[in-house]
């Protein structure tokens, strides 16, 4: 393969790249990344364009311009990274850029070779490549847990290894330990791992930004703004499920439904956003009162569903207790307090029980609760 031939190669693979993160930066156009990710696709483009067109015309000092937009992409790049783990660009990305033109123009002054040249390129190039793997690493906090976030840190170090390589080459050429001549080793090097990591580390962004825009959506699915907690859908989904589940294995499984206390007068009192930020923090005590294995739930506007598997009709009571008692503690702004009923009901080990049967239960027994006064639970 001759050098042409592989740059040309090059450049319609990240042409390509800027015109389907542009299509889907179109499609969402609030998600910043995908611009950043277009911008960086099309300046590397024109970077290695411009490069091979002057290096054909054999006007060296061109080049300059070609290898200065290659950095401006690749610092487009880590900007699209950053932008995607929600960071604003950082200032770093433009002095190494501006550094870079500044060095290798006085390379070009001093009359450095290609070696040289090609020294500093592939060194700056491995830096931002550098940049962009430390963005992601940070990102994800640690190391790759799915296979996209493994495909992108490899396809990064894939490219990382090709720029030590090209500065190994270059660097053994001006030893005089190997010809000057540019081999098809050194093309494959220069040219085709970039171009295959490429293709990896772009396919890998994409697939990385649908990856958390299915899990977004699917959070949003089954999840309740106000207090995080499953919304009515997914608790009951889930309540259906553990029932069939139990009744099937003869496990033992409790309900509970919980209402704010006198939450009307609390709305009256303090105002609606007050009561809000109530709602978040009895879900948010709530949870943290519950066991990982249980499922909590926002039923409705002030009412909680929880799903105890595994708790029978003894603990059933303790839990009830051990819910009122936590929120009793709880004091709004610091002063005031707020409680909560609870009404708890297990399911019956010899008669079949249907879902809404048991809601139905365990809703008479809260009423129950609020009939004994209140701020406390009834099973
Ligand atoms: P009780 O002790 O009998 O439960 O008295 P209560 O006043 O809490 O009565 P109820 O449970 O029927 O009242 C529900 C109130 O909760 C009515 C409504 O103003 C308030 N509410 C419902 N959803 C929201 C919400 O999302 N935010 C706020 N701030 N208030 C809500
Ligand atoms: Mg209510
Ligand atoms: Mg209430």
């Amino acid at each position: 393969m001759d050098s042409l031939t592989a740059g040309i190669a090059l450049i319609l693979v990240q042409f390509c790249i800027a015109l389907v993160m542009a299509g889907v930066f179109y499609t969402t156009p609030s998600e910043k990344c995908t611009k950043y990710w277009a911008l960086s696709g099309a300046w590397i483009a024109f970077g290695v364009l411009i490069a091979i067109v002057n290096n054909r015309l054999h006007r060296p000092a061109f080049i300059l311009n070609g290898a200065g937009a290659v950095m401006i992409g690749l610092i487009f790049q880590w900007h699209g990274i950053r932008a995607f783990y929600k960071k604003a660009p950082h200032k770093w990305g433009w002095i190494i850029c501006i550094a870079f033109v500044a060095i290798l123009a006085m390379l070009f002054m001093l009359g450095a070779n290609f070696q040289q040249r090609s020294i500093l390129i592939s060194s700056t190039v491995f830096v931002l490549l550098g940049l962009s793997f430390h963005a992601i690493w940070q990102g994800q906090q640690g190391p790759p847990k799915t296979f996209v976030q493994a495909l992108v840190l490899g396809a990064i170090v894939l490219l990382m290894t090709g720029n030590v390589l090209r500065i190994i080459i270059a660097s053994l050429q001006i030893a005089g330990s190997i010809p000057l001549e540019r081999s098809s080793f050194e093309i494959a090097v220069a040219y085709m791992i970039p171009t295959v990591g490429t293709v990896l580390f772009s396919i890998g962004l994409l697939l990385l930004y649908f990856e958390r825009t299915v899990e977004e959506n699917r959070h949003l699915a089954t999840h309740d703004e106000l207090s995080k907690l499953l919304n009515r859908r997914a608790i009951v989904s889930a309540g259906e499920y553990n029932l069939a589940s139990a009744s099937r294995l003869g496990h033992e499984l409790t309900i509970a439904f919980i209402d704010i206390d006198m939450f009307k007068h609390f709305n009256d009192k303090f105002g609606h956003a007050a009561g809000d930020t109530v709602i978040q923090e009895v879900a948010s005590i709530l949870q943290q009162t519950c066991r990982t294995i249980d499922m909590v739930g926002r039923y409705g506007g002030e009412e909680f569903l929880i799903i105890l598997p595994g708790v029978n009709r003894d603990a059933a009571a303790i839990v009830g207790q051990r819910l009122v008692d936590a929120v009793r503690q709880y004091r709004f702004m610091g002063i005031h307090p707020v409680t909560i009923s609870a009404g708890l009901t297990t399911l019956p080990k010899t008669e079949l029980c249907t879902w809404s049967q048991l809601v139905r239960r365990a809703d008479a027994a809260l009423y129950e609760a609020k009939g004994l006064g209140r701020n406390r639970y009834a099973a």
